[in-house]
């Protein structure tokens, strides 16, 4: 790090918003720097095309994934996931935030997103099939118009098998690039850091994986990873904190969502605004379908990222503005979190520069409320999540004790037809006991509270 930026993070140790991060308070940060959804876009090099770009692939490779993948066969080989109103767990965070929560709380249920259960089902696999389209067509083996149920094939499993993808994870990536990037017939490398759960790692070797442990976190097993592939023109690497094509994967998520809300007669408009709670690791996931959802609802939206406070990788980036030039070590946070998906200490540049003027606000989370309001939910819905996903959990009451929020954006007579939607980004594939162990820690800090 040179000596200028080194300063510069001096004199951030001042201020008093990062003090409170630095003393793991439960904070919220507003964006100073939001501007309509159109200046906002006039210096971002992505736009609507390139996200009906990605949405026209995955049309194109439906047939394949109904084929291959069973699960898929009622939704035609489409990859998403329910969205579901929740209001007893409304009625428990009311008493839980000892305040009344007016308007519609709604859960996104990424955690039962088909074939890998989380957020990544969409961006990484996304990723692995652009790669596979790409190489098929270059090859002459493919065509835009064929039936891609002709992937499921020897002929073309041998013809990918030339070919490896590698990628750094904390493990719900690295699950969604192996299930897939091995169906396809890839050797697939992931890279995964200290904190990555030893189930994805059994998982994914029983799918024929290689799996590289680090001891050490997810921006070092990202680097590492990059570096191998680097060496080796077979081999592609998905990367994580660069990608755009991760990033239109999971952008596709909001006009899908769009279409839900009006099955379910929910109307977005000024008067009926939207609020969206994204948990955030390094940004891809959450970044990628909050521009989805700009681009779809344009002012009525509000998205806010949510993170662990002891990984305020994004918030730091966004507050300070020095993007992947901090990360939480240099304020002495620690980024050890139970949130395993959300456990990154740097952000990406790509993403924090893309929503430096998109992105409402953000917020942070303690791992002892992640873990008592997944208690909470599983008790009032019966939904058992993994610890990340609870994340946005407490957006509905931090944005309706924000009056400083409310009354910038005029919302004094919207918020009691408001619909707020909690981004559930995993939890299906973490096996029983897991979760029961999960509930365990977050029913006893119930009880003690
Ligand atoms: C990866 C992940 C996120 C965040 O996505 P990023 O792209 O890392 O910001 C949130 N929740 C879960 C469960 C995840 O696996």
């Amino acid at each position: 790090m040179s000596a200028d930026s080194n300063k510069s993070i001096q004199n951030w140790n001042e201020d008093p918003f990062i003090q409170n991060l630095k003393a793991l308070t439960e904070s919220i940060w507003l964006n100073p720097d939001i501007l309509s959804f159109d200046e906002a876009t006039k210096d971002i090099a992505l736009s609507a095309a390139d996200v009906a770009d990605a949405e026209a692939r995955l049309e194109r490779f439906r047939p394949y994934i109904a084929k291959v993948f069973p699960e898929t066969e009622a939704t035609q080989g489409l990859i998403e996931s329910p969205l579901r109103r929740i209001p007893h767990m409304q009625a428990a965070l009311t008493e839980y935030a000892t305040m009344p929560l007016s308007g519609d709380l709604l859960l996104k249920c990424d955690s039962h997103l088909p074939i890998s259960g989380s957020i990544k089902a969409r961006g990484g696999i996304y990723e692995v099939l652009n790669y596979a389209e790409k190489l098929a067509l270059a090859a002459g083996m493919l065509s835009e118009y064929d039936d891609y149920a002709k992937l499921d094939s020897e002929e073309f499993r041998t013809f990918f098998s030339d070919y490896s993808i590698a990628v750094g994870s904390t493990g719900n990536l690295g699950l969604s690039i192996g299930i897939m990037g091995a169906r396809l017939g890839f050797s697939v490398i992931v890279h995964m850091s200290s904190d990555a759960r030893q189930w994805k790692k059994d998982m994914l070797r029983s799918k024929g994986v290689v799996v590289v442990e680090h001891d050490s976190d997810y921006s070092v097993a990202v680097a590492e990873g990059r570096l191998q592939a680097d060496s080796d023109p077979h081999c592609y690497f998905v990367d994580d904190e660069r990608s755009v094509t991760l990033f239109l994967g999971y952008a596709v998520a909001a006009k899908r969502l769009k279409e839900q809300l009006h099955e379910q007669n929910i109307v977005v408009d000024a008067k009926h605004p939207l609020f969206v709670y994204l948990p955030c690791g390094v940004g891809g996931g959450p970044g990628g379908v909050a521009f989805g959802l700009k681009l779809t609802f344009g002012n009525n939206v509000h998205c806010f990222f949510a993170e662990p406070t002891r990984s305020p990788a994004m918030l730091l980036g966004l507050y300070t503005k020095l993007h992947d030039n901090v990360c939480v070590q240099d304020f002495d946070i620690d980024n050890r979190t139970a949130a395993d998906g959300l456990a990154v200490g740097r952000p990406s540049g790509f993403v924090s520069n893309t929503m430096q003027h998109l992105i409402d606000g953000a917020f942070t989370v303690s791992d002892d409320t992640m873990f008592t309001l997944l208690a909470l939910l599983s008790d009032t819905e019966d939904i058992l999540l993994e610890p990340s996903a609870l994340a946005g959990m407490p957006g509905i009451a931090r944005i309706q004790n924000c009056e400083e929020y409310i009354h910038q954006h005029k919302l004094q007579n919207s918020m009691h037809s408001a619909t707020h939607i909690v981004w559930g980004t995993g939890g299906s594939m973490v096996p029983p006991d897991e979760l029961q162990n999960y509930y365990k820690t977050g029913a006893a800090l119930r009880s003690k509270k």
